[in-house]
C-alpha cells in the first residue's frame, strides 16, 4: 500500500471501568465507520484532503463525539462549533470558529479553503458564507444529546467551563480529528469540535488554529490534536512538531514524544493527537488516560484504541 490514515475521537480521563461493554463497542463502531470511510478514498487514489474530510465526516455524524451531532452545549445552551483543515503539498487551509447550526463543520472549513481567498472565518460571517456556497444547515434539535445536556446542566449556573473528556467520568469524548498521507505523497490534517462545555464569551479553542490544533505540510508531518485548547494554543503544538522535524531534524516520533510527553505535560496540558509524515510513519501519543483512536498503517494493518 502506498497510504496510511489515522485518526482520534478525543482524549482525557478515559479508563476500562468508566465505559460499559456497550458504550465501548459503540464507541469503537464510530472510529471503524471513519477510517473506513477515509481508507476508501485513498484505496481509490483519492486525496489525503478527501480522505480526512470523510473520516470527519463521519465522526462529526456519530452522536458520541464531540463535533457534528453530539456537540457539547456552552453557557447558553448552544452548540457552538470548530474545524479546521489542511494539506501539506501547498499549505492550503480553511478553518471556522464558533459556527452555529451548521450540519458539517468540516464541509465549510473545506469550502473556505477552496471557495474563498481567506483561511479564516468566525461567526455569523462564516454562516453567512456557508449560505453562500450551499453548506448544509441543521436547527438545534440535530445537535441535542442527553449526555451533553446532562454535562451542561451541571455547569450551567456557574462560570466553570470544562474539557468534555475530564468530568462525567461515563461520557468521555472530545473533539475528533484525522491525518492521511495518499498514493501521491501528499499528507493533510482535519479537525472538527464543539470545543468544551459552558464555554463562553466566544471562546475558541486550538481545533481551528492553523498551527496550534492542525497544521501540514509534506515537508514534515501533518497533526490532528485533542485536550485542553487553552494549552494546545500557548504551546503552539503541531507547528512545534513539525518545527522539531524541519528545524532539528528529528523523526516524527521524536518530536511528538518532546512536545506531548515533555513541553505539554509541564504547562499541564492534557491531551494528545495523531500523527503522520510523508513516508506513512503514523504517532498517536496522549498523555491523558485515554484517547479514542484508529488507524491504517502503509501495510494495511488495522488498530484501535482507547485506553493507555
Ligand atoms: N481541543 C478542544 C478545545 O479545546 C477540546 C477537545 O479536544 O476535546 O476546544
Amino acid at each position: 500500500m502506498s497510504h496510511a490514515i489515522a485518526l482520534h475521537g478525543g482524549a482525557g480521563t478515559i479508563a476500562p471501568e468508566l465505559l460499559t461493554p456497550e458504550l465501548e463497542k459503540a464507541y469503537l463502531h464510530g472510529l471503524d465507520l471513519a477510517i473506513s470511510a477515509g481508507n476508501k478514498i485513498l484505496l481509490a487514489n483519492g486525496s489525503a484532503t478527501e480522505a480526512v474530510a470523510a473520516a470527519v465526516i463521519e465522526l462529526e455524524n456519530y452522536p458520541l463525539f464531540n463535533a457534528g451531532k453530539g456537540a457539547v452545549f456552552n453557557h447558553v445552551g448552544k452548540h457552538e462549533m470548530d474545524a479546521a483543515i489542511m494539506q501539506g503539498v501547498d499549505l492550503m487551509a480553511g478553518t471556522v470558529a464558533g459556527v452555529k447550526n451548521i450540519k458539517n463543520p468540516i464541509l465549510l472549513a473545506q469550502a473556505v479553503m477552496t471557495q474563498s481567498a481567506h483561511v479564516m472565518m468566525a461567526g455569523d460571517g462564516a454562516e453567512a458564507f456557508a449560505k453562500s456556497v450551499g453548506i448544509e444547515f441543521a436547527d438545534d434539535d440535530y445537535f441535542y444529546t442527553e449526555q451533553r445536556y446532562k454535562q451542561w446542566l451541571d455547569l450551567k449556573d456557574s462560570s466553570n467551563y470544562q474539557l468534555d473528556h475530564s468530568a462525567n467520568p461515563g461520557n468521555k469524548m472530545g473533539t475528533v480529528g484525522a491525518v492521511a498521507l495518499d498514493s501521491f505523497g501528499n499528507i493533510a490534517a482535519a479537525t472538527s469540535t464543539g470545543g468544551m462545555t459552558n464555554k463562553q464569551f466566544g471562546r475558541i479553542g486550538d481545533s481551528p488554529v492553523i498551527g496550534a490544533g492542525t497544521y501540514a505540510n509534506n515537508h514534515t508531518c501533518a497533526i490532528s490534536c485533542t485536550g485542553h485548547g487553552e494549552l494546545f494554543l500557548r504551546a503552539v503544538v503541531a507547528y512545534d512538531i513539525s518545527c522539531l522535524m524541519e528545524y532539528k531534524g528529528l523523526s516524527l516520533k521524536e518530536a511528538c514524544n518532546i512536545v506531548v510527553m515533555d513541553k505539554l505535560v509541564k504547562i499541564g496540558g492534557e491531551g494528545g493527537l495523531v500523527a503522520i509524515d510523508a513516508k506513512g510513519n503514523i504517532e498517536m501519543p496522549f498523555n491523558s488516560e485515554g484517547m479514542y483512536r484508529a488507524s491504517i498503517n502503509m501495510a494495511g494493518e488495522k488498530t484501535f484504541g482507547i485506553y493507555r
